[in-house]
């Protein structure tokens, strides 16, 4: 998933370019460490772009507390868009890899305003569901629980959630 991003560290990246201010973006939000602007091709008005000033292709490039940062702010714009766009609902979208269908690689976290009106889109609808016989699925469980041995480690029971 550590593919360069469009120009290794930035140096070409589109995205890089918003952030710096290089290239214009309609920001709606910035700090030391995010950027957020309207998306060009907006799904619905408001459509927002959260991301790292920091280049990095995929959230699996970071760390977990720089990716725990980014969606601090994320909570933070999403609540100004929703109210900002009387959003009835938010769809946060996040995705990493061609596969997934990332086109600009740089990490960047979609905040798209949702409207009864327009029908629930629901992750099913573009995916489908795929039944599996529960052997399978217990499997595939298992491989994941696996692979947590080689993956970063959250820093597990350390902060308990607040809410
Ligand atoms: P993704 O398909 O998740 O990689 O999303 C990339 C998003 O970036 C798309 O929704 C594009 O409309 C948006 N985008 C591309 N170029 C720009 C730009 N110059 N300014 C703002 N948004 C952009
Ligand atoms: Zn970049």
């Amino acid at each position: 998933m550590s593919e360069e991003g469009q120009a290794g560290q930035g140096g070409g990246c589109l995205f890089c370019k918003i952030a710096s201010g290089e290239i214009p973006g309609k920001k709606v939000y910035e700090d030391a460490n995010v950027f957020a602007f309207l998306d060009i091709n907006p799904r619905n008005p408001g459509h927002t772009l959260v991301i790292p000033k920091k280049h990095a292709t995929t959230i699996m490039d970071m760390g977990e507390k720089d990716v725990g940062k980014l969606f601090e702010s994320v909570r933070y714009v999403a609540e100004a868009v929703q109210k900002g766009t009387k959003a009835e609902g938010l769809s946060i979208v996040q995705s990493n890899g061609k596969a997934a269908g990332q086109v600009v690689t740089h990490v960047h976290v979609h905040i798209i305003p949702r409207y009864l009106s327009e029908g629930p889109v629901s992750l099913e609808g573009v995916l489908g569901v795929k039944k599996m016989p529960e052997e399978t699925i217990d499997q595939i469980a298992s491989t994941i629980t696996q692979n947590l041995g080689a993956a970063q480690s959250p820093q597990k029971g350390k902060d308990e959630f607040d809410f």
